[in-house]
């Protein structure tokens, strides 16, 4: 299965998730993920507590066959038949990056389907808190980029690169990427 984190890369650039998980190529987690992961950890023993939850489940394990995907959500919040699906996040940037809602959204499309309620909000809690309303738009275009890399694992193809190059320079892979 697909994961929601895959789609996070593929919207940062397609070919990551190709390098990484069909050439698997090895690669190095950066400093900055593993913080995340000791940040996670130390929330969770603190036993984050989200503010106004009727119903509050934490580390949710989603996953759907007809979409060949799966994901872990960090909070799910049912209130009135309704859902808002929450992500802890060592920092947040200023806009949000495309990949992270695309995670999130990707989640709450499992979610919708694992609970059968609809999702109303996407939410980031880190220092501060966004919430963002869960859109048809962002919907449909993660509904896509599943599709696209389901085919992507099935046609084993190269895919394009991003068409943001300055990305490039962060990437652990641009040495072999051309
Ligand atoms: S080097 Fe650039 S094009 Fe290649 S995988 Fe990394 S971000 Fe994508």
């Amino acid at each position: 299965m697909i994961s929601a984190e895959q789609l996070r890369q593929y919207f940062y650039c397609p070919r990551k998730i190709y390098w990484r998980d069909i050439a698997r190529l090895p690669h190095i987690t950066p400093l900055l993920m593993k913080k995340g992961a000791d940040l996670h950890h130390a929330k969770e023993k603190r036993n984050y507590q989200y503010a106004n939850a009727l119903k509050t489940h934490r580390e949710v394990y989603l996953s759907d066959t007809e979409l060949n995907l799966k994901g872990i959500a960090d909070i799910i919040i049912e209130y009135k038949g309704f859902l808002k699906v929450a992500e802890i996040k060592l920092s947040l940037p200023t806009p949000i990056p495309k990949g992270y809602i695309a995670q999130l959204a990707a989640l709450g499309i499992l979610a919708e389907r694992q609970f059968n309620k609809p999702v109303t909000h996407l939410v980031f809690l880190s220092d501060h808190e966004e919430e963002l309303p869960y859109s048809e738009k962002i919907r449909s275009e993660v509904m896509q980029a599943i599709q696209e890399v389901n085919a992507l694992y099935k046609n084993g193809l190269l895919p394009q690169k991003t068409p943001i190059t300055s990305r490039c320079e962060y990437c652990e892979y641009k040495k072999i990427c051309r």
